[in-house]
């Protein structure tokens, strides 16, 4: 991987000269919304959305110094699309992607393109798409990616890497999209020094030790007993206490980078109908039910169990890893305040009583 090195002045123009090949998307910064935050975490005061680069003021251009609100995946399956393929899509370019949302590709990927049958609009747009990802400079109160063995900075699936030192950004050149990338501003890049590098690295250890001190209270369980878990919490009355919160609004699915399901419909378009793709969601009450009426997840507590194990079983056995980045969007969109960490842990405290 070559490592390079780009000097904090030069990154409008670098972003400009992508411009000319990719829309490319930025992210902007915006108000916090104040949420109240668990054991004193003092809340960062402002979010940030994807927007185009040519809707962002040069002097507004920020390097995000965590996730987005939104995640990833709208720009590979949007929320509802005709199923249409057009050949005038134009190429994206995204920056300021982070290590939890380079996670939550690789269960889209698995879904839309790992198996026999490919998704041709996915396989599309992810094969044009220039991923610019960044190390975290901070975290949320909800991000506890780092519980789930997923570090605050990208280590692979980027076709460039941004770390941000005082003058300047450390440059990873992960893929040859990446390489291509950069050829157009060559001028603006040169060679990482050593001292760069050895920044880099106390900076990421330093936010990483923060972040580990942050989740020590949330108590969350280890990785690698999760499935096991949520499996034996099978016939928990957890399901039915945290169902009994829940009103359904289907939040916790559609911010979720993991989250896949959908529906095929029929629209109607002018005098037209037309066949439509829409994201769907677990929590909904139709959701499992098939033509005929029977419906196997016709509780609201089994759809809440339900996406923990989708999340927690069903992917770790088919596809050894879990389909949760940590990335706590789900936690921060709930209107209800189920936060997953706090389930996940009172599902380990019970198995651990009922095991004295
Ligand atoms: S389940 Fe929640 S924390 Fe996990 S990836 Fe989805 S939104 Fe993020
Ligand atoms: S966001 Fe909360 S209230 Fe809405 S469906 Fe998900 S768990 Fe239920």
């Amino acid at each position: 991987m070559r490592t390079l090195f780009l000097n904090t002045k030069d990154l409008p123009d670098f972003l400009n000269n992508l411009s000319k090949e990719y829309s490319v998307y930025v992210p902007s910064k915006i108000k916090g919304k104040g949420l109240p935050c668990d054991f004193g975490f003092k809340l960062p005061t402002h979010d940030y959305l994807w927007e185009k680069l040519s809707a962002v003021k040069k002097e507004d251009l920020a390097f995000n110094d965590y996730r987005s609100i939104e995640s990833l995946r709208a720009f590979f399956t949007r929320s509802k699309e005709k199923l249409v393929l057009s050949d005038n899509e134009n190429k994206i370019a995204v920056f300021g992607v982070k290590a939890c949302d380079l996670f939550c590709l690789k269960i889209q990927d698995f879904v839309f393109s790992g198996g026999e049958i490919k998704d041709p609009f996915y396989e599309r747009r992810r094969a044009s798409a220039l991923l610019i990802s960044g190390d975290c400079l901070s975290f949320k109160e909800a991000c506890f990616c780092l519980a789930l063995e997923i570090n605050p900075y990208p280590g692979e699936g980027f076709d460039l890497n941004f770390s941000v030192l005082e003058n300047g950004f450390v440059v990873d050149v992960g893929s040859d999209k990446g390489e291509e990338a950069i050829k157009a501003s060559a001028a603006l890049f040169a060679p990482a020094t050593s001292q760069a590098l050895a920044q880099r690295e106390e900076k990421r250890n330093a936010l990483a030790r923060n972040l580990s001190g942050h989740l020590e209270r949330h108590k969350i369980p280890s990785k690698d007993v999760l499935q096991e878990i949520v499996k034996a919490g099978y016939e928990s009355d957890i399901w039915q206490a945290e169902a009994e919160k829940c009103v359904e609004c289907g939040a916790c699915n559609f911010v979720c980078g993991t989250c896949h399901c959908f529906l095929l419909a029929e629209d109607r378009f002018g005098n037209a109908h037309e066949r439509v793709r829409l994201w769907d969601c677990c929590s909904y009450a139709n959701f499992a039910r098939v033509a005929g009426g029977a419906n196997p997840l016709k509780l609201r507590y089994q759809r809440v169990r339900n996406r923990y194990l989708k999340k927690f079983d069903f992917f770790p056995e088919n596809f050894a890893i879990s389909a949760c980045a940590g990335c706590g969007r789900c936690i921060e969109a709930c209107p209800a305040k189920i936060d997953i960490r706090s389930v996940l842990r009172k599902l380990n405290e019970e198995k651990s009583l009922s095991a004295r």
